[in-house]
């Protein structure tokens, strides 16, 4: 069976050929000498070089480079500005220099009509069309060994500036809930992974939820215990512990523990410096967002949720700004969660867990 890719699959990091490894790329039923260049799980391309093998013609603009592929085309905007289809919708799409020559993620082709298809156990990497006339199985076999992986030249000069703005990390505050199956079954279906921020007292009324959590690979995070301003925030004292019962709650029935910590409300204004330097020194990281879906004040109006937090999105993808999206566990969430869904992987998003490695997204901009 050959396994005919949406783009999400090539943008899910470090699948079975691994990342760091180039891969030759297939175009029909030739296997080309252009080396696909593995950039946080997508795979870049010259852009020249794949349209001399299918033909495109690539013609300079003045806000980007055109390409047309038989009858299709797209545009290619300057400054990473994504890629403008006919239809006039602009994907986020971008590119970056290596050794000379315009690197694009392989997927503009499928932009242009037609398929990829990737195995990586088999370090299959193929672009094609109507024309070709091997099959997937077929075509491993054809090449066999000749399909194997070399390492990496170079390093993408700018990769993780190139793939900036296009992973998304998806927060749920306040669970976990009598909804959170629900909730968990949306992600299953789309294969998303999200990071959860819970509460102590729901962890201890929904374990088994808190366990299936974890056993999907989401992240985990803690929001406290009481919810309430003025317990949490009575004294850098109560909010530690608060996070340390909320640990430990985490700790008992998962067997995990974690180092990310979302204060009830968001840290502004009230977790001041006192507080961050007694919670941060116990090895928490601090965590806010930079979209807001307001998913709670408008609960049902899910038009409303959807709108604001696509524009939100869409402004920070053209500051190169991944997205950390505030949403909480409860049931109007679940209304809207598989239009913005749809949505982002149309767009081309991948989604990300939010782990103890990365620099902390926070409204003091506090690193630790
Ligand atoms: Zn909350």
């Amino acid at each position: 069976m050959s396994l005919f890719v949406c783009f999400g699959v090539l943008y899910t990091p470090a699948s079975a050929a691994g990342a760091g490894v180039s891969l030759k790329l297939g175009v029909n039923d030739k296997l080309t000498e252009i080396e696909a260049v593995p950039v946080q799980g997508s795979y870049y391309i010259p852009l020249r070089a794949l349209s001399t093998e299918l033909n495109w013609t690539i013609t300079g603009q003045t806000d980007g480079i055109a390409v047309a592929a038989g009858g299709k085309s797209a545009r290619l905007l300057n400054n990473n500005g994504g890629l403008k289809l006919q239809d006039g919708t602009v994907v986020p799409v971008d590119s970056f220099l290596r050794n000379g020559s315009l690197m694009v993620p392989v997927k503009i082709s499928s932009y242009l009509g037609y398929s990829i298809t990737f195995q990586g156990d088999k370090y299959l990497l193929r672009v094609r069309d109507a024309s070709a006339a091997l099959s997937d199985k077929a075509f491993v076999e054809k090449y066999g060994d000749k399909l194997k992986p070399q390492a990496v030249s170079t390093p993408a000069p700018s990769g993780d500036n190139a793939v900036k703005g296009r992973t998304l990390y998806l927060t749920f505050d306040d669970g976990p809930s009598a909804t959170t199956a629900q909730l968990l079954d949306i992600l299953d279906k789309y294969e998303v992974k999200a990071t959860f921020f819970m509460l102590g007292p729901n962890m201890n009324r929904y374990p088994a939820q808190v366990k299936r959590t974890q056993k999907n690979g989401h992240g985990l995070g803690l929001h406290g215990m009481t919810h309430r301003k003025e317990k949490f925030y009575a004294s850098p004292a109560a909010a530690l512990a608060e996070m340390t019962a909320d640990n430990a709650v985490l700790k008992k029935i998962s067997g995990a523990e974690t180092t990310l910590i979302r204060p009830p409300y968001g840290s502004k204004p009230y977790f001041t410096k006192n507080f961050r330097d007694k919670v941060l020194n116990q090895g928490y990281h601090l965590w806010d967002w930079n979209v807001d879906s307001e998913d709670w004040r408008y609960k049902e109006d899910s038009d409303k949720i959807y709108n604001s937090v696509m524009s939100q999105v869409h402004k920070l993808q053209s500051s190169k700004t991944n997205p950390v999206i505030l949403l909480h566990d409860q049931k109007a969430t679940l209304k809207v969660l598989p239009r913005l869904l749809e949505t982002f992987k149309k767009e081309g998003y991948s989604f990300a867990v939010i782990t103890k490695d990365m620099k902390p997204l926070n409204f003091w901009n506090d690193e630790r």
